[in-house]
């Protein structure tokens, strides 16, 4: 691992963006989804100056919420690539690689499904997913990514998003340096920081986390996975078993192994696209 950062992967999600409370403000089907896109780029360029002033050369820009392709190209910072578009293999961390990135940065993430003063908590898919259980831990969406990242040897350093998936952060990685924009009220409601002063931080943090990367070590989880996943209703335990890989525990319980954690996290993404299904059963 290089000492200094220079080439830096960041993967976007919007629910813990400034300012975001309401599934409205994500949702690109309403009105208000237009403003909170804008949002984004904001908090997204706050991060790339960030690393810039750390000294990166290279910046790679996932853009990971719904169809992945909410930021606007041109309100993006010119310094980062982007990928964009749906679906890809990686999902939210497409792109990511053995070898090339020196750090991982998270923006815009939210606490996993269930958790309490989390805006917007779910873990992929609020409508099908109650848990995902790895190697017994219940895990959101960062622990899942950051794992995908430490596979590949890959440090995850930074996380910007509300004061909940600041914590849950913290909890799968010690080490990690937070940027919290917001504390939940409620599920759909916080008191926020103005989005001027979330960006100073966001910058700010970003690159005091890239100019001590070396605290840091890659996150793992240990092979073989065991991924288990609680269901919000037993039709869609009953239609994941479909996947040859898939074992019932309960009613609502499916269980599977995997040999290694690339195929796990594919295996469980998988398995709630074909849950997404029986929604209205
Ligand atoms: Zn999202």
């Amino acid at each position: 691992m290089a000492n200094k950062p220079e080439r830096v992967f960041i993967s976007i999600d919007m629910e813990g963006i400034s300012s975001v409370v309401d599934w409205t403000h994500v949702d690109m089907n309403h009105a208000e989804y237009g403003y909170y896109r804008k949002m984004m780029a904001g908090d997204l360029n706050a991060a790339i100056e960030g690393a810039l002033a750390a000294g990166a050369k290279e910046i790679v820009v996932s853009d990971s919420h719904g169809g992945m392709r909410n930021l606007p190209p041109e309100d993006v910072h010119e310094a980062a690539y982007l990928i964009r578009g749906s679906p890809k293999p990686d999902g939210m961390m497409e792109g990511i690689e053995d070898g090339h990135y020196d750090a991982v940065m998270f923006v815009g993430y939210h606490s996993m499904a269930g958790t309490e003063r989390g805006i917007l908590a779910h873990t992929i898919a609020g409508s099908t997913v109650d848990a995902v259980i790895i190697n017994g831990r219940e895990t959101g969406e960062f622990g899942m990514n950051a794992a995908l990242a430490g596979w590949h040897g890959v440090p995850s350093v930074f996380l910007a998003g509300d004061a909940a998936a600041c914590a849950e952060a913290e909890s799968f990685v010690p080490e990690i340096t937070t940027a919290p924009v917001k504390w939940a009220v409620g599920r759909n409601s916080a008191k926020c920081l103005h989005p001027n002063k979330s960006r100073a931080l966001i910058k700010q943090k970003a690159k005091e986390a890239l100019e001590d990367i070396g605290k840091v070590s890659p996150h793992w989880v240990n092979e073989p996975v065991e991924v288990k996943m609680r269901w919000v209703n037993p039709a869609m335990a009953d239609i994941v078993c479909v996947l040859p890989y898939m074992d019932r525990v309960d009613g609502k319980t499916t269980r599977c192994t995997f040999d290694d954690y690339p195929s796990a996290l594919r295996g469980l993404r998988a398995s709630i696209s074909i849950a997404g299904t029986a929604e209205r059963r």
